[in-house]
């Protein structure tokens, strides 16, 4: 399990400062179903916009 997460997504409800993740867990999915290639095909689904 990541102990620390960074994240650049200033806009989400979970980001914090210093660029911290700050939710509990986060899930991580794949553009291209199961698998990537490479980091830019990945994406995090914990995000939820600011309110
Ligand atoms: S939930 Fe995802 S998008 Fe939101 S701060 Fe954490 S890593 Fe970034």
């Amino acid at each position: 399990m990541a102990k620390d997460v960074l994240c650049e997504v200033n806009n989400c409800t979970y980001w914090g400062n210093g660029n911290k993740c700050n939710a509990d867990a986060i899930y991580v999915v794949s553009q291209k179903g199961k698998q990537a290639s490479n980091s830019e095909e990945t994406d995090c689904k914990t995000f939820a916009p600011e309110a």
